[in-house]
């Protein structure tokens, strides 16, 4: 079997024929480069409308970086004719294979983008022996792409969330959509300021605003403000996610506090390898840690007694009757403030201020678990982690849209991928 039949079964242009197979050995790696002609009396299409046009010259013949074959470059050779366009004048014609003046196929930029959801962008680089940038460019073409494409109709929840970016009080903006049906990334802003999810919803328009019918999110108050503003028909639940994690932070002020006055005060330090075994849910405990755990108890510690108290707490999701969890919140506030404990009383007063809204989440009867917004939060802060070599926040927006945005791909005759 010749190349040219399997790039006939594989990869075939409507206009353009194959043309010479070379095997070119430069030494270190071998490279096939195959020649693509104009068929005979087709007529080049202007790459500005797209209509056909009368030819005007020939360029001199560039190469295209096609998908490697065992371990073998490979790539297209071809000399783009230019057109005399009768409404746009000179130009470059369009290629089926390639846009503009990009140096890799298209093929071979979906072929790159789809391992680089698997893989960290240096990984895929070094495993198909190419570059970095030419990774990321791909992954670029493959989110705009998808972002054109993708179908934003019937949305009616939506998650807000931030997660830190870089070091330092850098933060990014991130709002899901939260349907049982589709789960995705709908959008990335820089920053988590009012101006941020104001442009959120002017890029995601009045009328799909207007649509909304849940929105989660956490008690920042930009967000709380805009939300107010611009999702008027929507039920705005307090995201139980956030409300753990602020408790969480909570004993893990607490703690902090009480192992610097032990230490002080020259006591055993207790507390100093108890940080994940007051984080971690009672029932994720092994039984050596609930062990420790009980021991801790004993001792009368604030940092046991801000633990005891988010445990309470876990009680208030659990009601089906709105008023029985609000008589609930309105005592654990109570027993709280008058706890002592400064990091604890802080949660506290939040979650009062902030408690027509909490109940909100009653009403939407427990739709929106704890877990969607907190696996997506999780996901975005590998995302933007990993090493993919990336210090801009452009390169970061495009990773997220990459690895959670659930965009669409094109309809391809063979999957390379
Ligand atoms: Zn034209």
């Amino acid at each position: 079997m010749l190349v040219k039949t399997i790039l006939n079964r594989v990869q075939k242009f409507k206009s353009f024929v194959y043309g010479n197979v070379k095997w070119i050995d430069t030494g270190e790696k071998p490279e096939l480069d195959i020649e693509l002609l104009a068929r005979a009396n087709s007529k080049a299409i202007c790459s500005v409308c797209c209509q056909k046009a009368s030819g005007y010259d020939r360029l001199p013949e560039r190469r295209f970086e096609f998908i490697p074959m065992w371990g073998i470059k490979v790539y297209f050779r071809y000399a783009p004719r230019r057109v005399n366009c009768r409404h746009c004048g000179i130009h470059v014609e369009q290629l089926p294979w390639c846009k503009g003046k990009r140096r890799l196929t298209e093929s071979y930029a979906w072929f790159l983008s789809g391992w680089a959801k698997r893989l960290s962008w240096k990984e895929v680089a070094e495993a198909f022996h190419t570059t970095w940038d030419h990774v990321f460019c791909s992954v670029e073409m493959a989110v705009n792409w998808g972002k054109e494409n993708r179908d934003l109709t019937g949305i009616k929840a939506i998650g807000v969330d931030e997660i830190q970016w870089q070091r330092g009080h850098k933060y990014l903006t991130l709002v899901y959509q939260i349907d049982t049906d589709c789960r995705r990334l709908l959008w990335v802003g820089q920053n988590r300021t009012v101006k941020t999810l104001l442009k959120f919803f002017m890029w995601f328009g009045k009328a799909r605003s207007d649509q909304l019918q849940h929105i989660c999110s956490d008690m920042w108050k930009p967000y709380l403000k805009v939300i107010k503003k611009k999702a008027v028909n929507a039920l705005h639940i307090l995201d139980r996610f956030h409300i753990v994690a602020y408790l969480s932070k909570g004993i893990d002020k607490v703690r902090a506090e009480e192992v610097k006055s032990l230490q002080e005060k020259g006591l055993e330090p207790v507390l100093t390898q108890s940080r994940w075994l007051l984080l971690k849910k009672p029932e994720n405990l092994n039984e050596k840690q609930a062990g420790k755990l009980a021991e801790l108890v004993q001792y009368n510690l604030k940092t046991i007694r801000s633990y005891l108290l988010k445990e309470e707490f876990q009680q208030f999701w659990q009601y089906t009757s709105p008023y029985w969890a609000e008589q609930f919140l309105d005592k654990w506030c109570t027993k709280t403030m008058r706890s002592k404990i400064a990091p604890m009383k802080k949660v506290a007063r939040m979650l009062k201020r902030h408690k027509p809204l909490l109940m909100n989440w009653f009403k939407a009867k427990g739709q929106f678990s704890s877990g969607i917004v907190e696996g997506f939060n999780n996901k975005a802060k590998l995302t933007t982690r990993k090493a993919y070599g990336f210090r801009t926040y452009y390169a970061a927006e495009i990773a997220l849209y990459h690895t959670l945005g659930a965009l669409p791909v094109p309809e391809t005759t063979h999957k390379f991928f």
